[in-house]
């Protein structure tokens, strides 16, 4: 009969936990569960398994139905024989993934974020590793064009040669079977009758990765003495200790020049470099360049199979890949020599994940650095006011690229005030100074970049007169119409509702005000109808493939417009880019959150970046309604250090970041009472351990930003402090007890980025 028995927690408290096996004197480990609990379990270790390390990755049943879960051993030998036990099912690992000072990376990202250690480390090791890693791989070659395929084929079939035709139309041949697979929803059934029909073949070979060569480009050019002065200094610091440099250069000031030559120190020193790209930045050229001028590059993008995953997991750990190149997670990237971390455009929302663990990767790179002893350097045309103020307090070391490569000028910001420049009644979205200017660019045969924020054929929906503005009821959230479907719906809960005739508010005329992609599409193609235009966005870009065919399209010259979401605000290098128009510099100011302000102002200055980036001189025209808010007209004027001081006095007399830290709690329930119970009895909890304290200042619990999220209420209480280390220790061995009293979901978000 199984027993019930107290169970240790990672705080002070005792839980209950339903034994199952018995275990006369077998050997008993602790286990870290990837799934949101705060506690670790005891489970056996069976003797077949070996030898039982903390770090091992292993499979238990866990939780209702004894469901087969992953985790992590975190201690190997609990005391205490003759208990009945749940045993370990599975060991996945010979021997631990992580090092010694990964594994004390995890603990501080546990501890810092309250984020619980199995899904941590389960964020920290790919599925995928230590799973069928091949040293080869089975590639896939068409042996009949279309014209000699029979014409009875099962649709899935045809779909699989369609694929291939049209990758080798792009020059590209053979494809790698697994990904074939993956992308044209086809099994291998499917495959080996098509081998039998000799339609393909398929062939094995030793697996090579492009990314992994050894051949590296020549330098095109010297670097120029700005670009010389900050390489010596960080060459100085290559020699170790940890030391985090900041480098602030203006857009084009050849920044990602500085960091190859700087990884290629390191490379020379033996050692391995990360560079932390935002995930959008991957396909760019950028990164290609890179990628190129660097020997054996592990390029880690979200289109890699669970092989190549794993295949480039162990080139990095067994130091074969001297570089690594990705977005947040590459700052898990297991290099054991590691020389150097580089975070690029280290301002980026995108670094900090909204998923347990909430963590931010520069800040975690910078963790990262300092329990490896090497240095780390931040780059950015618009540091966050973060990095900023830490350089300021001397923190950081500040380096500067303040001119642009080869004496090249800013380019030029014009503001076009939408009130003036629209046809009243009439929706347009590119106002007469951008028509004129477009005009003008593409007489000269020019390229032009358009920046949108918004996706789809959808607009919002608002009145003029009194600005109100049609929300969610259900989420508070803007209701967006959607020309297909003739409704107005919610992108958070698909709630759908019919347009007003009239503003409710005040019964005069609404307005659509559309910032979608697809309509600006079809205003440039009324406008401009001889033009080629391009659309990048994440509903056109789901691969990497589909990046690099658009970048290629526009690098060649085939497309004269490229217009797009943020996608084109970064790393983009086009010498025949002169004109950069933002279609609207306001949508991010909409945004009730106290870095609104800020995005703007790095949104407006990084794709203005992309204008003139050669001798031909660029231009910028910078849509608004809003003409006189701060963050628009210094951004119009290239000013980063008058932007800089008026935000951070602003933050300073509001007791804001960075002169605070945040920690943000949210309670939830499909129930608003309940969530509202859980997070009065969260308030009451924290404010009894840390009243007394002038420096922590708890505000709450209120309705959240977005109050309901799929049926799902929310509220939250935030936390003010200026030392965040006190609260997180306490709350660290507390969040079990704490989550079981809310009960109600509870989100942690500790430096949250996003405030809605
Ligand atoms: P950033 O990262 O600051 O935007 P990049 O390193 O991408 O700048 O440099 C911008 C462009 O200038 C790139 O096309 C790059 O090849 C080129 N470039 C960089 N450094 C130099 C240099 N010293 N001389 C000539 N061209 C350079
Ligand atoms: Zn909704
Ligand atoms: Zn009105």
């Amino acid at each position: 009969m199984a027993s019930v028995r107290p169970r240790r927690t990672i705080g002070s408290v005792s839980v209950l936990f339903q034994d199952k096996v018995d275990s006369p004197g077998g050997k008993v480990v602790g286990v870290a569960v990837a799934t949101n609990v705060w506690q670790t379990y005891d489970y056996l270790w069976p003797p077949r398994l070996g030898a039982a390390k903390v770090g091992l990755r292993v499979r238990v049943p866990f939780g209702r139905g004894d469901r087969k879960s992953l985790g992590f051993v975190v201690e190997s030998d609990r005391r205490g024989g003759g208990r009945q036990l749940k045993a370990v099912d599975e060991l996945l690992d010979a021997e631990p993934q992580l090092d010694e000072r990964l594994w004390e990376l995890a603990g501080w990202i546990s501890r810092y974020y309250l984020a619980p250690m199995g899904m941590v480390l389960a964020a920290m090791v790919p599925a995928a590793v230590g799973r069928h890693v091949r040293r080869s791989q089975t590639v896939a070659y068409l042996l009949e064009g279309p014209a000699d395929w029979p014409r009875r084929l099962g649709p899935r079939q045809r779909r699989l040669l369609d694929s291939l035709h049209e990758a080798r139309k792009q020059g590209i041949e053979p494809l790698d079977l697994e990904e074939l697979l993956a992308h044209g929803e086809a099994s291998r059934d499917t495959v080996r009758r098509l081998v039998q029909r000799n339609l393909v073949r398929l062939e094995d070979r030793p697996r090579t990765l492009e990314q992994l060569s050894e051949a590296v480009e020549a330098d095109p050019f010297e670097l120029n003495d700005d670009q010389k002065q900050v390489l010596s200094v960080i060459r100085q610091r290559l020699a170790g200790p940890f030391q985090v440099m900041l480098l602030h250069g203006v857009t084009a000031s050849g920044k990602t020049e500085v960091y190859l030559r700087a990884i290629r120190e390191v490379i020379a020193a033996d050692r391995q470099a990360i560079l932390l790209v935002p995930e959008i930045a991957l396909a760019t050229q950028t990164v290609q360049r890179l990628a190129r001028r660097l020997p054996r590059v592990a390029v880690l993008h979200s289109g890699l199979t669970g092989a190549q995953r794993s295949f480039q997991y162990e080139q990095i750990r067994d130091g074969h890949a001297t570089t690594v190149i990705g977005p947040r997670s590459a700052v898990f990237a297991p290099a054991r020599n590691l020389g150097l971390i580089v975070v690029d455009e280290e301002q980026e929302g995108s670094y900090k994940q909204d998923t347990v663990p909430r963590y931010h990767a520069r800040d975690v790179a910078i963790k990262r650095a300092a329990i490896e002893g090497v240095p780390v350097l931040l780059g950015s045309a618009t540091p966050s006011l973060e990095s900023l103020h830490n350089a300021r307090q001397g923190r950081y070391e500040l380096l500067r690229l303040p001119r642009r490569i080869r004496g090249l000028p800013l380019p030029k910001l014009h503001l076009s005030e939408l009130r003036k420049e629209v046809t009243p009644g009439r929706v347009e979205l590119i106002g007469k100074t951008l028509q004129r200017k477009l005009a003008e660019t593409l007489d000269r045969g020019e390229q032009a970049i358009l920046l949108m924020n918004r996706r789809g054929y959808a607009s919002y929906v608002f009145c003029p007169s009194c600005n109100w503005q049609m929300g969610c009821e259900n989420c508070s959230r803007p209701m967006v119409f959607h020309q297909a479907i003739r409704l107005a719906m919610c992108h958070y809960c698909q709630a759908t509702a019919e347009l007003p005739e009239v503003c409710p508010a005040c019964g005069r005329k609404i307005l659509l005000f559309g910032l979608g992609i697809q309509r600006i599409e079809a205003e440039l193609a009324r406008k401009f109808p001889q033009a080629a235009a391009a659309r990048m966005d994440s509903d056109t870009m789901t691969s990497p493939k589909q990046f690099r065919r658009v970048f290629d399209g526009f690098a060649a010259g085939e497309v004269d417009i490229l217009l797009g979401t943020q996608m084109v605000a970064k790393g983009l290098d086009f010498p025949k880019v002169t004109l950069v128009g933002v279609v609207s510099a306001d949508t991010a100011l909409a945004i009730p959150d106290f870095r609104a302000g800020e995005r703007t102002f790095q949104l407006v200055v990084q794709v203005a970046g992309r204008a003139g980036r050669a001798e031909r001189g660029g231009e910028v025209v910078v849509q608004t309604w809003h003409p006189s808010d701060p963050a628009i007209q210094f951004a119009l004027r290239h000013d980063y250090d008058g932007f800089a001081e008026a935000e951070l006095a602003l933050r300073a007399s509001a007791g804001m970041p960075p002169f605070v830290r945040l920690v943000r709690f949210i309670t939830r329930h499909r129930s608003a009472d309940r969530a509202r119970r859980g997070g009065e009895i969260l308030a009451e909890h924290l404010r009894g351990l840390f009243g007394g304290e002038a420096d922590v200042k708890f505000i709450g619990p209120m309705q959240a930003g977005i109050f309901k999220v799929r049926g799902q209420f929310r509220f939250e209480l935030n936390c003010h402090c200026r030392r965040p280390g006190r609260l997180q220790s306490a709350l660290a061995g507390r969040m079990h007890e704490l989550s079981k009293q809310v009960a109600a979901e509870l989100i942690v978000d500790v430096d949250p980025v996003n405030l809605l």
